[in-house]
C-alpha cells in the first residue's frame, strides 16, 4: 500500500517506473489510511486549489481525519508547515502514520474539538475545515484571526450548507458546489453513480 514515496517528497522530478502519482494536489484516496471519512480525491485537489499554499505557510487543518489535506499542504513545499484539529484519537494517530509514511512527518496533530482546540495555538495563514463547522467555529475564527488569512469549508449537508450560505452573504467570498459522479456498474451496463453535493466556501478574513 505505501511502498510508494511522493516525487516531491523525495525530491524528485521523475517517479521512475513506479505508480504514476501526481505532482499537483489529489493523490490517489488509498494511499492514505482512513475509515471512510476522507475528503476524496477530486475534492481533495480542488480544496488545495483554493486553499493556495504559499512557501512557508502554516495551515490549520481542522477535523483532519485522516490529515489527507494537511499532508497534501505539507507536500507542496518543504518550508510549508501544518497542524491538524482531531476530536477522534484513533484518527489522529492515523493522520501521524499517514504523515510519516509519505513524508510528511511535519504534521502536527493536536487532540480536541474544535473550537476549544484552537485557543493559544500559533496562528495560521490558512485554515481549512473539514469537519467540526458551526456557527460557533466561524464566530470564534472571525474572533481569532488576523486579516488576510484565507479560510476554505467544505459542507456536506444541508445544516452545515445553509451556515456557508449565511456566511458569504455576510463576509463575502466565493461558493462553490461539486455534484460529482463516478461510472459504476448498472447490471450489465454502467450509469453514474452521484456523490453527496459539496459545498464549498472561500474567503479571505
Ligand atoms: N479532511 C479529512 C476528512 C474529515 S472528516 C480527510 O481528508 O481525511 C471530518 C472529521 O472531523 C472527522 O474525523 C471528525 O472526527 C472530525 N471532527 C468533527 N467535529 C470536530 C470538532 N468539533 N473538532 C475536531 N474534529 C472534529
Amino acid at each position: 500500500l505505501h511502498d510508494v514515496a511522493h516525487p516531491v517528497a523525495v525530491g524528485l522530478e521523475v517517479a521512475g517506473d513506479g505508480r504514476a502519482l501526481p505532482v499537483t494536489a489529489g493523490l490517489p484516496d488509498d494511499m492514505f489510511l482512513h475509515d471512510g471519512q476522507i475528503t476524496k480525491r477530486a475534492v481533495r485537489a480542488l480544496t488545495l486549489s483554493a486553499l493556495a499554499p504559499r512557501a512557508g505557510d502554516l495551515l490549520w487543518d481542522i477535523g483532519s481525519g485522516s490529515g489527507s489535506v494537511g499532508i497534501e499542504w505539507l507536500l507542496a513545499h518543504p518550508l510549508n508547515t501544518a497542524t491538524g484539529f482531531e476530536a477522534d484519537p484513533q484518527r489522529a494517530a492515523r493522520a501521524r502514520e499517514n504523515a510519516a509514511t509519505l513524508g510528511a512527518d511535519r504534521l502536527q496533530v493536536v487532540e480536541g474539538r474544535a473550537p476549544q482546540v484552537l485557543r493559544g495555538q500559533p496562528l495560521p495563514d490558512a485554515v481549512f475545515i473539514g469537519g467540526g463547522l458551526s456557527e460557533a467555529l466561524l464566530t470564534e475564527l472571525w474572533h481569532l484571526l488576523p486579516q488576510g488569512v484565507r479560510v476554505v469549508a467544505n459542507a456536506v449537508t444541508l445544516e452545515s450548507e445553509a451556515l456557508l450560505g449565511a456566511w458569504h452573504r455576510r463576509a463575502g467570498g466565493t461558493l462553490l458546489r461539486f455534484d460529482l459522479a463516478e461510472a459504476a456498474a448498472l447490471g450489465q451496463k454502467r450509469g453514474w453513480r452521484a456523490a453527496y453535493p459539496i459545498v464549498q466556501w472561500s474567503v479571505t478574513r
